[in-house]
């Protein structure tokens, strides 16, 4: 799997989209990796998960938000990689562009990765190619584990993302 944002690219206009044209992705950094969760009032209003992976933001978008009992599982469409910059992005994406709407961050924080394999910790880029990932999100609001599940396969693979536990649960 590429870490590459040239799709990112290639469906923006930023002559006319206020995103962030971003950079490339750059070698992983010793800084422990972010998140951030973005509310996306667009025709279809989603949130928009996303995790540093590799130097770029892996990046979900899930219609009907986080699931909040352990166990649920919500449904996950993995989109393409988004630049790190877009991390701190907020604002209003024009009609008639990619992605038109409103962009709000709900929470950002810190993204631990927690994939076990072989008595040890799989590296996240590998538990994406595997399509089995057990992370931590470390948010002002969201303290809580979860797990994405690849569902289906093509350019926009599907996945179940499903709550491991959360604060209020051990
Ligand atoms: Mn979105």
């Amino acid at each position: 799997m590429s870490s590459s944002i040239s799709k990112y690219l290639q469906r923006r206009d930023f002559n006319n989209s206020p995103e962030p044209r971003g950079s490339d992705a750059r070698p992983p950094s010793d800084r422990v990796p972010m998140f951030v969760l973005h509310e996306h009032e667009t025709d279809l209003p989603h949130l928009d998960l996303r995790l540093e992976i590799d130097g770029v933001l892996k990046s979900w978008v899930v219609p009907d938000g986080l699931p909040t009992d352990p166990g649920q599982q919500r449904e996950a469409l993995q989109m393409e990689d988004h630049p790190l910059e877009y991390a701190d992005f907020e604002g209003v994406i024009p009609e008639g562009e990619y992605g038109a709407g409103t962009v709000r961050i709900r929470d950002k924080g810190f993204f631990e990765n927690l994939t076990e394999k072989d008595e040890g910790l799989q590296p996240p880029h590998l538990a994406l190619e595997n399509g089995y990932l057990v992370f931590r999100l470390q948010g002002d609001q969201v303290q809580a584990a979860f797990v994405l599940q690849r569902t289906g396969t093509g350019a926009e693979p599907q996945w179940h993302l499903v709550l491991a536990w959360d604060k209020e649960s051990p």
